[in-house]
């Protein structure tokens, strides 16, 4: 049996595509396959789960030499099992950049493209294949993967390829994409009972810029000020992780979905000089607003880099 997963911190993305493409494997090509996760999903994905009547994939467990694999939506080591080298890597289906690090003893099947969703690419591959007659919860999956990680269409990632794809999938599914959108965005602002740990960690990926530990983290949201309001218990939160973890720099990025528009927070002064510099702006009250700055991906991590370098 193949074991298909995503990054840790699970997104929409990552266990949607995870679910999609293990029902894929099974179901369309023979290939007996489990989807699985690397902790606990989000409210959004939750809410995506629970849409579509689809069971929670389980969690990950410790790797063994019997395994063999399928990483979807991250080619980052910092974002895999510890011991993935003793498993068996198949294949890697990805929209991110080469983070390198990951090597096997076999050639293996790679797709990684510059698109907004692995989603995207796993229903391009499907098409390819002959084999899209998927069901409806797995169409739903997959057109849910592709609004959270384009923002419904408004992330500058966003191609007119997974355009195409969320249409397409959003017919079989029987959606209406706004009003799907909309309940997804408002269950991930949601941050009852979320802890500051919870809410710095649920969408956080650690990058090695030129040998350095960057840890940067985001929340998309409809209501920037739930999270706001927590600015100094946030802040103490990123010195504790700063310290446990021996990062350089830490980040903390509040995306406004309907503004398209991020506030950043940060541990120290030593982020708010870089800060300043890699997106020529300043800090006001502890805060940087940064007008049109909604991907990771696309915008933050390319500026901050370009300063470490
Ligand atoms: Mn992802
Ligand atoms: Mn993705």
């Amino acid at each position: 049996m193949i074991k298909v997963f995503g990054h840790k911190s699970p997104d929409t993305d990552t266990v949607c595509s995870a679910i999609a493409y293990a029902w894929y494997l099974t179901n369309r090509k023979n290939i007996e396959s489990k989807a699985y996760i690397q902790g606990s999903i989000n409210r959004e994905t939750e809410f995506v789960l629970n849409a579509f009547k689809v069971n929670r994939p389980d969690l990950l467990g410790k790797l063994s030499e019997a395994d063999k694999v399928v990483i979807v939506d991250t080619n980052n080591p910092e974002e895999l099992p510890d011991n993935l080298e003793s498993a068996e890597i198949l294949e890697i289906l990805d929209h991110h950049k080469l983070a390198g690090g990951l090597s096997t003893s076999q050639p293996i099947s790679v797709t990684i493209k510059p698109i907004a969703c692995t989603a995207t690419i796993i229903w391009q591959k499907m098409n390819q294949e002959g084999n899209a007659d998927i069901s409806k919860d797995i169409a739903g999956l997959m057109v849910s993967a592709i609004t959270s990680d384009t923002l419904k269409f408004t992330s500058p990632t966003t191609t007119e390829e997974d355009r195409k794809a969320a249409q397409e999938l959003a017919k079989i599914a029987g959606i209406d994409i706004d009003k799907h959108a909309k309940k997804m965005f408002e269950s991930k602002s949601d941050l009852s009972g979320m802890n500051p740990s919870d809410i710095l960690l649920s969408d956080s990926k650690i990058f090695d810029m030129s040998s350095k530990k960057v840890r940067i983290s985001v929340i998309e949201t409809t209501k920037p000020e739930n999270a706001l309001q927590l600015k100094g218990d946030l802040i103490t939160q990123m010195q504790n992780i700063k310290k446990n973890e021996t990062l350089y720099a830490m980040f903390f990025f509040i995306i406004d979905i309907l503004k398209s528009e991020a506030t950043l927070i940060v541990p120290s002064k030593h982020e708010e000089s870089l800060a300043e510099k890699a997106f020529n702006s300043s800090f006001k009250d502890g805060i940087m607003i940064l007008p049109g700055i909604v991907s990771r991906k696309k915008q933050i991590v390319p500026a901050i880099e370009k300063f470490l370098a």
